[in-house]
């Protein structure tokens, strides 16, 4: 082996010891209910594509027709080369959808979030953070050189007493760095949800500017899936509402929903639109198609079929109040190498459920993270919490049904 490979072997054999070693494992099958994942046919409760419209007939035909008449590719920067109409007209639904002025698309929702944090926030600010949120929003608040502060996980305790720092005159003499609030709406890894109503108030209060990735409440939450910040009437409260296209809505990229000077500031600073190509023209005819079909009938019936195996997944492992839920149920399992355990069995048993450890959670807060998806069955569920209750679940796992 050379110098490079012999180092970096080295640094992965840290990671095998501490089972925190990763893997790309093969599928080859659309996603879905079932996937087909190294030769095995798998019930799949790891995707977040929480309606089933990943694959849904009307996307699949917006993107291929997409393609077909505006090409594969993109070619530039929409601001080098021009910007096609598809993207306005998916920026003006997404607009009108969360019920802001203004939206930009990006390529990615980690795009979104580089581009729109480290161009709002410089090194003489301040960001204060959950202390669980996407990794996207951290990296986001690293590159941005401003102060950053967390608080613990949904603490408006914590999060007062930050922002009473971040304002203390003591401290700041007659400057006044900006204070921005970063939160998500349901939590990725959790499952629950912030208390949006409480932050809202702290940040009126401290005058400090709030951003709320809604990655798992889009689709999911409010009228029509709007999100979290819609369901509580809280729309026009928040100043950066963040999401992604390559979840609920079943495409791919990222977007920030606004005021038109967020908007235009975005398109004048965030880096990673300026400097990157254009989504593909497939991926925004996609999301326009998902888009619509949460406003019709069809979403509502798709949101409720979730909902109902939430419900009977809950009815077994009661780890929130139904009123509370989301399509993210996590199953705690705590140690790193317990994890990799259950996650093996319950690929011999037949199903596909991750396991979430370090760096992703906490050390010794691996979990399997279930998603639960419109397009599963009653079947799939029932067959999940039988294998679930088996007995020879890889030991210690079963006591956390008391959460
Ligand atoms: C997935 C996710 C993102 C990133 O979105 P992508 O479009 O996948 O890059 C951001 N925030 C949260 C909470 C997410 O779960």
């Amino acid at each position: 082996m050379n110098a490079m490979n012999e180092a970096l072997d080295a640094r992965m054999e840290k990671r095998r010891a501490q089972n925190l070693f990763r893997s790309l494992r093969r599928v080859d099958s659309p996603t879905g209910p079932v996937i087909s994942l190294e030769g095995c046919r798998l019930r799949n409760f790891s995707s977040n594509d929480y309606l089933g419209l990943a694959c849904h007939p009307a996307l699949k035909e917006a993107a291929a027709r997409a393609a077909a008449k505006w090409g594969a590719g993109s070619g530039a920067s929409r601001l080098i080369s021009g910007s096609l109409g598809l993207f306005h007209d998916l920026e003006d639904q997404l607009a009108a959808f969360k019920k802001t002025e203004a939206a930009l698309v990006f390529t990615s929702g980690y795009a979104a979030a580089l581009g729109t944090i480290a161009s709002l926030m410089t090194s003489a600010d301040i960001i204060i953070m959950d202390k669980r949120v996407h990794a996207c929003l951290v990296d986001a608040s690293r590159l941005s050189g401003a102060t950053l502060r967390v608080f613990a996980h949904n603490d408006m305790n914590e999060l007062e007493a930050r922002l009473k720092w971040a304002r203390d005159p003591a401290r700041t003499g007659s400057s006044r760095q900006q204070v921005l609030v970063i939160t998500e709406s349901v939590f990725s890894m959790d499952g629950d949800r912030c208390p949006l109503t409480e932050i809202v108030t702290l940040k009126n209060k401290f005058g400090a500017w709030l951003m709320v990735d809604e990655a798992h409440a889009t689709g999911i939450l409010g009228s029509d899936g709007r999100g979290l910040a819609d369901a509580l009437g809280l729309s026009d409260q928040v100043d950066i509402h963040f999401g992604t296209l390559g979840k609920a809505l079943g495409s791919s990229g990222g977007f920030v929903c606004g005021s038109r000077v967020l908007v235009d500031y975005l398109v004048n600073h965030a880096r990673s639109l300026i400097f990157s190509t254009a989504p593909v023209p497939a991926a925004a005819a996609a999301a326009l198609a998902g888009l619509e079909i949460l406003l019709r009938e069809e979403g509502s019936r798709r949101r409720n079929q979730l909902f109902q195996r939430v419900q009977e997944l809950l009815a077994f492992h009661p780890i929130c109040k139904q009123e509370e839920a989301s399509a993210i149920i996590p199953w705690m399992v705590g140690d790193e190498a317990r994890a990799m355990a259950v996650a093996g069995f319950m690929r011999e048993s037949g199903f596909f459920l991750p396991a979430i450890r370090y760096p992703t959670v906490a050390r010794g807060a691996a979990r399997l993270r279930i998603t639960l998806c419109a397009s599963h069955s009653k079947e799939d569920v029932e067959a999940l919490i039988t294998v679930l209750r088996s007995p020879s679940l890889p030991q210690e796992t079963s006591q956390t049904l008391s959460t």
